[in-house]
C-alpha cells in the first residue's frame, strides 16, 4: 500500500476520526497511488493513523478505517453487515409496511463516497468517489452475502456522481440480478409507512425516491385530515400520497418534471385515491405559488431541490430560500400549516431557521414553529462528520 504522509501537526482532526484527508494538509506521498487506491495515512512522525481511498482533488484520501485492515476479504461484508444492523435495529428491515430504505449513507456508515437504497431487493450503489467506483464488484458480492435470498438485484448509478476520470466507463447497469428478476421496465412498486410508491431507479432522480423524508411525509399524513394541501417540488409525489391516506379534502401537486407528474398520477391511482381529489400541475413550484389566491390551501409542503451545491451559492440560496418561504407563508390560510425544507449541505439549521425568520417577518403574520424535522435514522450521521446533517426543515403553524 502507498503512503501518504502528513505534515505536521496536520493529523488533529483524523486523532478524531474526521473521514477526510485534505489535499493542503500533506506534506509527502511515498509511491504513486493510481485514484481510487487504497493508501495509508501516517502523522509526520511515521505513525500509522488510518486507510483509505485516495483521490485527486481537495478531498485526498476518505478513510475506510481507523484500525480494521481494508484489504482483509471480509471489509465490505462486515461493514455492509453493520450498515444492515443498524437498519435492522431500529426496525426497517423487517417492516411489513416499509421496505425501502437507505442500507449505506457514506460517511454515516464508514463508507465515505458510498450510497446504497435499497427498494424491496433491489439495491441501488451510487459512488461518488472513485475508490468506491471502483470497489462496486466487492461491494455487490458483499450485498449478495448480507441479503442471500432477499437479493433482486444490485444496479449501479453511478455515472452522475462517481467522478469522471480516464480509464472509468462510467455506463449504469446491473451488477447483479437474480433469477427470474425481469428488468424490462427497471421500475417496482415499494411499500412506505403502508403506502405504495412507484420506483424507476433507471429514469428517476437520485437513487429513484427520496427515502430521506419518510418520517416528515408521515407528519404531514397525520395533520392533513379534511385539509386544502399543496405540495411544492412534489417529485413522485410522496408526501401527497401520505397527505390522502390521512384524509385531505383536495391535494395539488407541482413539479416542473413531466416524467415525476406522471408518476404521481400513478402513484395516487396505485394507492386507490379517487381523481377528484388530487390534481397535477406541470410547473415553476415559484410562480405557481404566486399565482395562488391567499387563503386556497391550509397545508402547504415546500420541498425544493438544494438551492445551494457549494459554499459559493450561500448567499443566493438563502435569498431564494427567503423568497419562497415568504410566498408561501402569505398564501396559507389562516391556522394553515407549512412544512418547510432544506436539503442543501451547505446551508446549515440556523441559517435556515434565519432564512425562514426573515420570511415570515415579510409576511407580517403570526407565526410559530410546533416542530423541527430531520432526515431520519437510517441517513445516519456521523458525530465526528458532521457534514453528513443535510436535511432540515420548520413545521411552522400560521395565523
Ligand atoms: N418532495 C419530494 C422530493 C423533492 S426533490 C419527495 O418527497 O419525493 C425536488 C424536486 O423539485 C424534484 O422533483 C425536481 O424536479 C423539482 N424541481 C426543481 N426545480 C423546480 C422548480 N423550479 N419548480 C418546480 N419543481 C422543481
Amino acid at each position: 500500500m502507498d503512503k501518504v504522509i502528513l505534515k505536521p501537526r496536520r493529523e488533529e482532526s483524523l486523532l478524531r476520526f474526521h473521514p477526510w484527508v485534505f489535499s493542503g494538509a500533506i506534506g509527502q506521498i511515498v509511491g504513486h497511488p493510481a485514484e481510487g487506491d487504497l493508501v495509508s495515512v501516517c502523522a509526520a512522525d511515521g505513525k500509522l493513523l488510518a486507510c483509505g481511498h485516495y483521490q485527486i482533488g481537495s478531498i485526498a484520501v476518505r478513510i475506510l478505517s481507523f484500525d480494521e485492515d481494508p484489504t482483509l476479504p471480509d471489509f465490505w461484508e462486515r461493514m455492509l453487515l453493520r450498515a444492515f444492523q443498524l437498519r435492522d435495529a431500529f426496525g426497517l428491515t423487517q417492516s411489513a409496511r416499509t421496505n425501502c430504505y437507505r442500507l449505506v449513507h457514506g460517511e454515516g456508515d464508514g463508507l465515505p463516497g458510498l450510497i446504497i437504497d435499497y427498494y424491496d431487493g433491489v439495491c441501488v450503489l451510487q459512488a461518488h468517489s472513485v475508490g468506491m467506483f471502483r470497489a462496486k464488484t466487492a461491494i455487490c458480492e458483499a450485498l449478495k452475502t448480507v441479503y442471500g435470498e432477499r437479493l433482486k438485484a444490485v444496479y449501479d448509478k453511478s455515472s452522475g456522481t462517481a467522478p469522471f476520470k480516464a480509464g472509468l466507463e462510467l455506463v449504469d447497469g446491473y451488477l447483479y440480478k437474480a433469477d427470474g428478476f425481469v428488468t424490462s421496465k427497471d421500475e417496482l412498486v415499494v411499500l412506505e409507512n403502508g403506502n405504495k410508491f412507484l420506483v424507476n431507479w433507471q429514469e428517476g432522480q437520485k437513487t429513484g425516491f427520496f427515502l430521506d423524508q419518510r418520517e416528515n411525509r408521515a407528519a404531514v399524513g397525520r395533520l392533513a385530515e379534511g385539509r386544502h394541501v399543496l405540495n411544492l417540488f412534489c417529485y413522485t409525489g410522496g408526501f401527497s400520497v401520505y397527505a390522502l391516506a390521512g384524509g385531505a379534502a383536495h391535494v395539488d401537486s407541482v413539479d416542473s418534471s413531466q416524467r415525476a407528474m406522471d408518476m404521481v398520477d400513478r402513484n395516487v391511482a396505485l394507492n386507490g385515491f379517487t381523481p377528484d381529489r388530487h390534481t397535477s400541475y406541470c410547473a415553476d413550484a415559484i410562480d405557481f405559488i404566486k399565482k395562488v389566491p391567499d387563503g386556497a390551501y391550509d397545508l402547504v409542503i415546500v420541498d425544493p431541490p438544494a438551492f445551494a451545491k457549494h459554499r459559493g451559492a450561500l448567499k443566493n440560496a438563502l435569498r431564494a430560500y427567503q423568497r419562497l418561504n415568504a410566498a408561501a407563508i402569505a398564501k396559507v390560510a389562516p391556522g394553515g400549516f407549512v412544512f418547510t425544507f432544506s436539503c442543501s449541505q451547505v446551508v446549515d439549521k440556523e441559517a435556515f431557521a434565519l432564512a425562514v425568520f426573515s420570511a415570515a417577518a415579510e409576511s407580517g403574520r403570526s407565526v410559530r414553529i410546533l416542530d423541527r424535522l430531520n432526515q431520519p435514522a437510517d441517513h445516519s450521521v456521523n458525530i465526528y462528520h458532521p457534514e453528513g446533517e443535510y436535511l432540515k426543515g420548520l413545521l411552522l403553524y400560521v395565523e
